[in-house]
């Protein structure tokens, strides 16, 4: 059957009425205000506009790091960096293939977890990223698992870190995660 097209009767002579200004068909009487509840909130001014995730997600990725480590190991991961001077988290335009590279260094240099600025656009994947490298650095930094960085001690971190929120930590990505 064939889909019944137009009829064609409309002329579309109604294109130009969207724009209805409050008529003042009437005679206006100034001392009669407007009752509280017909008047409507403006959205477009009350909401505010949130800022780009560009300028928030080192923001973003430090808190959620500190999120982490207080839920996960109480804390512990921070306490055993502040002798190295804590961890530092730098995000690299370099990084094509892989979303996220972290060390827990032997000597008294800082751990670190680096962060590619062209994969990691949303917060989602900021999120599973970060909890990705941070069950490196808690295999390495508390654990002292050297040898085998995505193994038995790795997914044990990575199964308390979904207990706690939910990420599932796996060795692979969709967005290929380091493999440091
Ligand atoms: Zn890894």
């Amino acid at each position: 059957m064939g889909s019944s097209m137009g009829t064609g009767s409309g002329s579309r002579s109604h294109s130009r009425s969207q724009s209805h200004h409050r008529g003042r068909s009437r005679t206006p009487k100034l001392y009669k205000l407007p009752q509280l509840s017909t008047v409507r909130p403006i959205p477009h001014i009350s909401a505010a506009t949130p800022r780009p995730f560009a300028e928030r997600k080192n923001a973003l990725a430090n808190e959620f790091l500190i999120e982490l480590d207080t839920r996960v190991c109480k804390g512990e991961l921070t306490k055993a960096a502040a002798a190295k001077d804590g961890i530092k988290i730098t995000w690299s335009t370099r990084m094509k293939r892989v979303a996220g590279k972290a060390t827990w260094n032997r000597s008294n240099k800082s751990p670190w977890i680096k962060l590619s600025t062209r994969l990691l656009t949303d917060e989602t994947r900021l999120r599973t990223v970060l909890t990705h490298e941070f069950c490196h650095l808690t295999t390495q930094g508390l654990s002292h698992e050297f040898k085998n960085p995505h193994g038995k001690t790795f997914m044990e971190w990575g199964e308390k870190c979904e207990k706690a929120f939910g990420i599932k930590v796996t060795t692979y990505h969709n967005y290929n995660v380091d493999f440091k």
